[in-house]
């Protein structure tokens, strides 16, 4: 089969899915075909695995030429003049990027309904969400519309939809991964990774996308490994920990029995499990809402009107121009978080909760330290439930963002993660969620391989 055939046949799925899933917000039909000839032309190199072959972008991360919007209103019209480092680095290796998928607006959110333009329906159950933010590029991936797309993950924003469709997501350590052109929402946190249909496709991408870049300057310079070598099928002689907080209150019985269950698979495959404690996990919502927020207040001030993205009319000054863009520009999520944070960060308040957060974070690290100084990597549910229902809680903000307990330690500590199916929960799918050390991607997918 050749690139372009495949991207053919990959327009018509994404097409006709797109009516009954709102995966994507903008599908680039000519653009990717004119690569997929180019491609062919020049001639697939067998050595790359994604050459040739369409994978989905989600739409906070900057395509030029290909409208980005973050899903907001803000940047409804708005069409980059360069390419994030992880699209130059796509493109180099041939990759057809075949479309921009449906997020939470600025990636605020964990059902992807917080976008300006439409729900994205999860394909396992219409009336479920997909999770989020980046429940397009997850959904796509879970009805086969492509192989392979990219996300971002701030606070579980891969693993979370990845856990809600059935699909393999990695949020990579915190500087693997060039943040440039990515549209900034928590600058300390955020991440880019894949979304694939087994762990060695995942692998293969993250290979892709990897590395240290000159524009990103808490992108790492350490090197960087062949993430799909190493993966035998072999955890014998591994050390897994299992923290007992992760299976706590809140935690779906099924849930709780898929990840136990994995425990016993890993012991089968010759691998020990402990049980552990992370005893600061409980204060990881409340302070990464603080600290998340208050980069997101800072990230936003640039969207003024003036610059790019939404103008309101009819202005009368300067004030206007700023107060009236940005009011009717940010859906209510955002202005939550730009508020929330401008408060936390405002003199008097600062010690009180910015300050007491970063420390919260501090002790937070230091349990992850304290498991990985004998432990090989940890296990653990990606959510404390499967999906949701659409509408369940869009209005409870606090509901959903507890939904983000078991994902958000991982972003506080910078550490690798990966969700990977592991059952199902009344006929939704349930993710297991491995942690490694920093920089130890190649053990999430030696565990994951193993595991699947
Ligand atoms: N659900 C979390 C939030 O709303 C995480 C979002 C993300 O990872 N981008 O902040």
């Amino acid at each position: 089969i050749t690139s372009e055939q495949l991207t053919k046949e990959t327009l018509a799925t994404i097409k006709a899915d797109n009516e009954k899933l709102n995966a994507y917000i903008t599908i680039d039909e000519d653009a990717a075909l004119a690569t997929a000839k180019a491609v062919d032309e020049k001639g697939i190199n067998a050595d790359n695995l994604w050459a040739g072959i369409p994978i989905a972008i989600k739409d906070n991360i900057v395509t030029k030429g290909l409208k980005t919007t973050a899903a907001s209103k803000m940047l409804a019209d708005f069409n980059p003049i360069y390419d994030a480092t992880v699209i130059e680095k796509l493109r180099a290796n041939d990759v057809v990027i075949i479309g921009k998928t449906n997020m939470d607006e600025f990636a605020m959110g964990g059902s992807t309904e917080t976008s300006y333009f439409k729900t994205t329906h999860n394909p396992w159950n219409l009336s479920k969400v997909p999770g989020g933010s980046s429940g397009g590029s997850a959904t796509t991936v879970s009805a086969g519309g492509v192989l392979a797309a990219l996300g971002t993950d701030t606070g579980g924003s891969i693993r979370q939809p990845a856990s809600f469709t059935g699909v393999v997501g990695v949020k990579p350590t915190y500087g693997r991964v060039s943040r440039w052109g990515i549209i900034a929402f928590g600058s300390s946190l955020d991440q880019v990774g894949p979304f694939t249909r087994t762990v060695k496709d995942n692998a293969a991408l993250l290979n892709i996308i990897a590395g240290h870049d000159d524009h990103d300057m808490t992108s790492s310079d350490k090197a960087v490994p062949d993430f799909t070598a190493g993966l035998d099928g072999s955890v014998k002689g591994m050390r897994v920990a299992l923290p007992k907080e992760y299976l706590g209150e809140g935690v779906d019985e099924n849930v709780k029995k898929a990840v136990l269950d994995a425990a016993s698979t890993f012991k089968s495959l010759g691998a020990t499990v402990d049980e552990v404690s992370l005893p600061h996990s409980k204060y990881g919502i409340a302070a990464y809402y603080i600290i998340s927020s208050s980069e997101a207040s800072s990230n936003l001030q640039r969207f003024d009107g003036i610059r790019y993205g939404y103008r309101a009319k009819d202005v009368k000054n300067l004030e206007d121009v700023y107060v009236r863009s940005r009011s009717e520009g940010f859906g209510n999520e955002v202005k939550r978080r730009i508020m929330l944070g401008t408060y936390s960060l405002s003199a008097g308040f600062y010690d009180a909760y910015f300050r007491k957060a970063a420390e919260v974070r501090t002790l937070m690290i230091n349990d992850f330290k304290k498991v990985f100084e004998d432990h090989d990597f940890i296990i653990g549910p990606t959510a404390p439930t499967p999906a949701f229902g659409i509408g369940e809680d869009s209005n409870d903000p606090k509901k959903m963002y507890m939904n983000d307990v078991l994902t958000v330690p991982v972003n506080m500590a910078g550490l690798p993660g990966m969700s990977l199916p592991a059952g199902f929960s009344n006929d939704l799918p349930v993710g297991l969620q491995i942690i490694a050390k920093p920089f130890d991607e190649q053990t999430l997918y030696r565990a994951g391989y193993a595991f699947e």
